[in-house]
């Protein structure tokens, strides 16, 4: 079993001075553990340079990404955040294609497609998420959905590009309910996923692929989580907000590894 990636997405949460707080209580706990699981904390854009910092400094365990960044490579698009304007702030991961982004935002898999390659052209690793809605499991259309996705978002790149992407697996019922994938129906849902990828680029290109679970994963449900086959670690909402509780699902990565 390969080594986990977990990554924080902390969405619209926090004071600047509740973010330093945070960051400063990940790094202090993450200092000096000798983790095999990659670590990447995604908070508001306007926290990157203070978490670039952070990740900068001697000691530092973690990676920096951003929520969101614009189709667009720049111009008059106001409010925007372009991929190279991330990239100066040493960026190294984007979050696309969140379902809050698709629901409330208007994001569809085209414009998820043009984030990916502003991302790639920058060098940002996009973390390009999927997933279905409770009506579409309960009518059976959970692949389907989720099919149309990864290809629609992903399937325009060529192979060495395809390399440098992250999938999360993300069911929209499972975001900030409180409700969970069984580790089967996340494991069905990633097997598929890495098929598709495989018909598509071929065995060792699907087999490098990180596909995430996200969906109110925990410290209580990370480890049988990440004990499936294929989840390659897990975007973390609400849980990345309360340091013990990240940096225990960071634990749950490394013991899902040594146990395999
Ligand atoms: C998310 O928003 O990506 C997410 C997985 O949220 P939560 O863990 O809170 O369900």
């Amino acid at each position: 079993m390969k080594e986990k990636l977990v990554i924080g997405n902390w969405k619209m949460n926090k004071t600047f001075e509740q973010a330093d707080d945070l960051i400063g209580d990940i790094f202090d706990l993450l200092k000096g553990f000798h983790k095999t699981t990659e670590v990447v904390i995604c908070p508001p854009s306007l926290y990157l340079e203070l978490a670039t910092d952070y990740a900068d400094a001697e000691d530092s365990n973690f990676r920096i990404g951003a929520q969101n960044c614009s189709e667009y490579k720049n111009g008059a698009y106001t409010g925007e955040i372009s991929a190279e304007m991330l990239s100066e702030m040493e960026v190294e991961f984007c979050i696309v294609g969140h379902s809050e982004r698709r629901k409330y935002f208007g994001e569809t898999d085209e414009t998820v497609a043009k984030k990916v390659d502003r991302l790639i052209e920058q060098n940002i690793i996009p973390v390009v998420c999927c997933g279905e809605q409770l009506e579409e499991r309960k009518a059976g259309k959970h692949f389907e959905i989720v099919e149309k996705q990864v290809k629609e978002s992903l399937f325009h790149l060529p192979a060495n590009h395809f390399e440098h992407v992250v999938i999360a697996y993300e069911p929209v019922w499972a975001i900030g309910t409180g409700e969970t994938a069984t580790p089967a129906q996340a494991e069905e849902m990633h097997a598929f996923i890495r098929s598709l990828v495989e018909k598509q680029y071929g065995a060792d290109v699907a087999y490098n692929l990180y596909i995430l679970y996200g969906g109110s994963c925990n410290p209580k449900n990370a480890l049988e989580l990440f004990s499936q086959q294929d989840v390659d670690g897990g975007l973390i909402g609400g849980a990345s907000l309360t340091a013990s509780d990240f940096v225990a699902i960071v634990e749950a990565g490394d013991t899902a590894v040594k146990d395999n």
